[in-house]
């Protein structure tokens, strides 16, 4: 052990390099053309319509994550629960009675503009003394843990506990940002230390009671964590605004790492050479708008963590919670989604055909097809996702998807029982067989249901509404940013003039700051009236309607790409049995369920006989799957 300590070097506490300000103007002289074409092709390519929106990735993330995610939401997509309890006699002169506890909570709901279909009510008659006495409490802490709810509302921090246990309960679901907010009607929370503590003394009184939580705490989170804020990590082209905790793009840094993704996308560079040109132009960080620039040694591997790190395109993934800021506020991320999938999916999405970009990693975007939703029909597990290059034959070299059943127990694995009854199964199925049974199913999607249309309208209406709601308040915002960075910016600029020196000692960099914060405000003021009236369209007809099965159907026989066809599938098909070379059942997700003409099909485990015969047969596109995304000029 002695040995080994000796051996090592001593820990050499790393200098970081601050650059002086004629090296800054340097630079920024030299490279300010290509900085400024970037951003002006980064507007172009964000006007054109996006493929992914961020709410698919969060989902594939959730999905392929190995741990539960925790999805933080904005205000206007958190569900709501209201906690009322009853009274025992001896507390019942001070407390409201539950009819007056549900409206003032309701009432409380109303004003803090939490949207009334959002909330569900639950009523306890038990008493909280003893814990593990209230089923419906229980009921509520397993919403909260399987992502029914995400916001709680009480009329007083005793009414939703009176024991140790039950509070500890709630302060870790506060901790893990599981509960995301929680309000009383007879007080006001702060999700900070000393809120937490303050929470705890006010579930009871008891002194012992009050210590544990006092230590529990500690361990919690600093409040700053919370709504997608600066958590203590820096991001490189991103500075974080002092006033508010926010990211703010660092204007020509951010530009470099935009000159970045471009080297790598359309330019087909390596992570070497964009590494060199960014050491080259000098790349910094500094973690507020009042510190020093900071210069960043840039290696592949680091250029590859930023390539990777999806919060460039505003999903902020931190511990276990994962945030969509362009939902939470004015976020101006680097990249789009679909840039940033292309970034991470190339190798997974064209199969190692395109050796324009080199890369060793191992984690790869894998978006796969239909993931875990073809389930074997001799054993009932879903079947794994994978792709393989086929070795021998015409096509060999190209690359197959298909789904393999892993449960060793299932007859496909048992030679002998198949042996016996004289069949022969294979261990995985083929996806073309898959796609093409979906395709025949869509076929058969002719039926007109009303109430389909109904449902169809209704759920979009709802999405519409909130994200109507989402970017009014994004707009809100915007506007008071702008009237607020005004004010501060003509206070600075007086002291400019009139204290020369004291702005230089103490306040140096604000006048930037603040207008760059103007500069985005007008930006975002702009954009987010532009989305309210692309927000104003018209909803689909019922023939429109109708017509959407046709379209997706087409949408799949012509799509090439792997990713599209993953998109359209997510959104047709809820899951499907496969059989051998056959699918025997197909179930769609509402309302597309509804048009499936049921009299033209039989559904059925006895109708494994129906193979679906393949449209084109062996079409090579289900066997290839070429280049997403990005083209090269
Ligand atoms: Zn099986």
């Amino acid at each position: 052990m002695a040995e080994a300590k000796k051996n090592q070097k001593p820990r050499t506490k790393r200098q970081q390099e601050i650059l002086s300000q004629e090296l800054i103007s340097e630079v920024e002289n030299k490279f300010s053309e290509a900085v400024q074409e970037a951003v002006a092709l980064r507007e172009s390519v964000f006007e054109n319509e996006n493929r992914y929106n961020i709410d698919d990735l969060a989902e594939y993330f959730t999905n392929t994550s190995n741990e539960l995610k925790n999805r933080i939401l904005p205000l206007e997509k958190r569900r709501y629960v209201i906690y009322l309890r009853k009274s025992t006699d001896d507390e019942a002169k001070q407390v409201r009675s539950i009819d007056d506890q549900r409206n003032e909570c309701l009432d409380l709901a109303n004003r803090l503009n939490i949207n009334p279909s959002k909330v569900t009510v639950l009523e306890e008659s038990a008493s909280a003394k003893k814990a593990g006495n209230r089923a419906v409490f229980e009921e509520m802490i397993k919403g909260f843990q399987t992502g029914k709810y995400h916001g709680l509302l009480a009329w007083s921090p005793d009414r939703l506990s009176r024991n140790m246990k039950e509070a500890g309960e709630i302060i870790d679901l506060i901790d893990l940002e599981i509960i995301q907010d929680l309000q009383f009607k007879t007080y006001q929370f702060e999700n900070t230390p000393n809120g937490k503590m303050m929470l705890g003394i006010l579930f009871a009184t008891s002194k012992q009671y009050s210590d544990k939580l006092a230590v529990d705490v500690k361990r919690g989170t600093d409040g700053n964590i919370k709504d997608g804020k600066y958590n203590g990590v820096v991001k490189k082209g991103y500075y974080v605004d002092n006033a508010t905790n926010l990211f703010v793009p660092d204007k020509y840094n951010w530009g470099l790492l935009r000159i970045a993704v471009d080297m790598r996308l359309r330019d087909g560079k390596s992570n070497t050479e964009i590494a060199e040109f960014l050491n080259e132009a000098k790349l910094a960080v500094r973690r507020t708008e009042e510190d020093d620039y900071k210069l960043v040694k840039v290696t592949k591997q680091m250029l590859g963590n930023v390539f990777e790190d999806s919060f460039y395109c505003g999903l902020y993934q931190y511990g276990n919670n994962i945030v969509n800021l362009i939902d939470l506020y004015n976020f101006i991320p680097l990249i789009t989604t679909d840039e940033y999938i292309a970034l991470n999916a190339q190798v997974s999405t064209d199969f190692g055909r395109s050796t324009k970009i080199k890369t060793n990693r191992n984690k790869r975007l894998d978006y796969g097809l239909l993931r875990n939703k073809v389930i074997c029909d001799f054993c009932d597990v879903p079947m794994q996702f994978q792709n393989t290059q086929l070795k021998r034959g015409k096509n060999a070299g190209k690359w197959s998807i298909s789904y393999y059943c892993r449960n060793k127990d299932c007859l496909r694995h048992d030679k002998e029982k198949q042996h016996n009854q004289d069949i022969r199964l294979d261990k995985s199925i083929r996806a073309k067989y898959v796609l093409s049974a979906i395709e025949w199913e869509l076929r058969h999607a002719t039926k007109k249901s009303k109430k389909a249309y109904n449902l169809y309208i209704h759920s979009l209406e709802t999405k519409l509404a909130t994200e109507r709601a989402i970017t009014s308040r994004k707009l809100h915002e915007a506007k008071q940013e702008l009237k607020l960075n005004q004010q501060r910016l003509a206070k600075f600029s007086d002291m400019h003039v009139e204290d020369r020196e004291a702005y230089e000692r103490y306040h140096k960099g604000k006048i930037e700051h603040h207008e760059q914060l103007i500069d985005i405000a007008e930006k975002n003021i702009l954009d987010n009236s532009n989305r309210l009236t692309e927000l104003k369209t018209a909803l689909p007809s019922e023939e429109e309607f109708y017509e959407l099965t046709n379209l997706h159907l087409l949408d799949m026989l012509q799509t090439d790409n792997i990713m599209k066809l993953e998109a359209i599938c997510n959104e047709l098909v809820t899951n499907l049995r496969a059989g051998d070379d056959s699918v025997s059942v197909i179930k769609l997700n509402p309302p597309y369920n509804m048009l499936v003409d049921l009299a033209e099909i039989s559904t059925g485990r006895g109708d494994r006989i129906r193979t679906c015969d393949l449209t084109v047969p062996n079409r090579p596109r289900y066997q290839t799957a070429p280049l997403p995304v990005t083209d090269h000029p």
